[in-house]
């Protein structure tokens, strides 16, 4: 038996595209890891009829409502005294989220306004959820065997609360089923081949176990999605089936985690004792951007020169002259000597160069989103032409992701 599932986001700010609702994406994600099944997302703007509908809308569908924003302490703020009288009981003080509230007053030095006294007013009818983040606190409540959850709408204020005391409720409550999750991530060929190429595979999956195509810049995630009793018993059945589409697909699978690629690169280069050097023209910066997002890169990423201009590429690399005006800028041979050049001049294991024109203009009829990218080691040097044909922005994410998509490829395949 599944628990269905509802989150309603409050606030005018999302409807007109003011604030991105994270809430329901992070909620979702932890709701899922519990094996409750998110069926409806609903956002409502700051209005009493919307909320109040909203509310008796989803409590037909769902079992557990949770419900986020709309209780700060300004006048828009209207979800506290609407669900006081939703579930009837009125208001009431309560005496440990005011002494709260004081000494976070207090800690700032600041004094209390009216307004303030207000937060620590909370319906009768709930169960208190004590927000150690911020002023406003959550609110269980439980009628006709439903489960209402209100949240303030600050995401880390939200999920304070829902660390602290709402999911640990919850799988109390709901423990029993679990989820197992399997993921393969390819790069180089789009979904539709992907669908071909595994669609018997995917028929004969039985029907606890779901597979999900996620596409990505030039790769594709897929993800196994088990669903039973036994924890063990899934796992070796999720993992038999990634194994066939693991053997299936072959060499464009780029990795088995689902772990973003510059955390795969980090694992690959420090558990292989390997550094990097970059040599980034067109990319800006960018890939050196990604790969220090994790902790841990300053243990192998050595850093990498930014040579946007023709003669930070010859005289800080040492690109030849006739290289350029024989190959062009945009070539895999100065995208090779770029490699080499970084790793040598930076005392790296590999190296990565990465030169292309992304557009909107271009030169010496190289068509516009061409962008080569080449990788060096001790032994060897590769390179690639990719064309890419989207804008600015998006053809740079793009050479950001298949540069560091080449990247890992190159590693495993060469070391193993
Ligand atoms: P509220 O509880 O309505 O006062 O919300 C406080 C702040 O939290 C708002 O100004 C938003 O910036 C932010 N916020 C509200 N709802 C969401 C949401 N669903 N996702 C992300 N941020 C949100
Ligand atoms: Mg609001």
């Amino acid at each position: 038996m599944t628990t269905a599932v509802s989150i309603i986001t409050i606030g005018d700010e999302l409807l007109i595209g003011q604030t991105i609702d994270t809430n329901s994406a992070w909620i979702g994600q932890r709701l899922n890891a519990l094996g409750l099944d998110l069926v409806r997302r609903v956002a409502v703007g700051d209005s009493r009829d919307a909320i109040w509908s909203a509310l008796d809308e989803e409590l037909t569908k769902s079992q557990i409502v949770i419900i986020t924003g709309g209780l700060g302490p300004t006048a828009d703020d209207i979800t506290k005294p609407l669900l006081a009288e939703y579930f009837g009981g009125g208001m009431h003080t309560d005496e440990s989220v005011l002494a709260h509230v004081r000494a976070i007053f207090e800690g700032l030095g600041r004094p209390m306004l009216d307004r303030n006294l207000k937060q620590a007013e909370v319906p009768r009818a709930c169960d208190v959820l004590f927000n150690k983040r911020g002023t406003a606190p959550g609110m269980w409540f439980e009628k006709d065997g439903k489960i209402i959850v209100s949240l303030p709408g600050v995401p880390h204020e939200m999920a304070g609360i829902m660390e602290d005391k709402v999911l640990p409720r919850l799988q109390e409550r709901f423990s029993g089923g679990v989820i197992v999750h399997a993921s393969i991530i390819t790069a180089g060929e789009g979904e539709s081949f992907l669908a071909e190429k595994i669609n018997d595979l995917e028929n004969a999956l039985p029907p606890h176990i779901k597979l999900a195509f996620l596409p990505g810049a030039r790769m594709v995630k897929l993800r196994l999605t088990g669903r039973g009793t036994d924890k063990t018993l899934l796992t070796n059945e999720v993992m038999r089936h990634q194994s066939l589409l693991l053997e299936r697909l072959g060499k464009i699978v780029i990795a088995t985690e689902d772990i973003p690629l510059e955390a795969i690169l980090l694992k690959w280069f420090t558990a292989n004792k390997k550094t990097l050097a970059l040599a980034e023209s067109c990319t800006g910066g960018s890939i050196a951007d990604n790969l220090t997002n994790v902790e841990g890169a300053s243990g192998y990423f050595k850093g990498g020169i930014v040579c946007y201009y023709r003669s930070v590429k010859e005289d800080l690399l040492g690109v030849r002259k006739e290289t350029i005006d024989k190959y062009g800028i945009v070539s895999e041979e100065t995208a090779r000597e770029m490699a080499d050049a970084a790793r040598t001049k930076l005392a790296a294991d590999v190296g990565l160069g990465i030169t292309g024109f992304l557009g909107p203009t271009t030169e010496a009829g190289v068509p516009v989103g061409t962008v080569c990218i080449a990788i060096s080691d001790a032994t060897q040097t590769t390179a690639r032409t990719f064309s890419f044909k989207y804008e600015r922005r998006r053809n740079k994410e793009v050479a950001v992701s298949v540069a560091m998509q080449q990247l890992l490829r190159f590693v495993t395949e060469s070391h193993g």
